[in-house]
């Protein structure tokens, strides 16, 4: 179905989607850029090299949710109750 969507947006790299659409190595490279201010994920995304983070390639899992700063009551919750 979308088998074609889930590889890195470089052209004609066959990985595998790790991050923002692009495979480590890419995503590797490109974090790099951001970091130095030669671009930006912004500046990327407008191009299309790149996707919202919330979007395409591995979702989040629920423990990068919560490092994100989303808030799960069941792991905030006290396991033992209120005793
Ligand atoms: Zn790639």
């Amino acid at each position: 179905m979308e088998a074609l969507l889930e590889t890195c947006l470089f052209p004609e790299c066959p990985k595998k989607r790790d991050s923002r659409g692009l495979c480590h190595a890419h995503y590797g490279v490109a974090r790099v850029l951001v970091k130095r201010g030669t671009c930006s994920w912004e500046s990327l995304e407008a191009a299309g090299k790149s996707l919202p983070i919330s979007k395409g390639g591995s979702r989040p899992g629920k423990s990068q949710r919560w490092f994100m700063g989303e808030a799960f009551p069941e792991i905030d919750a006290p396991i033992d109750g209120p005793f």
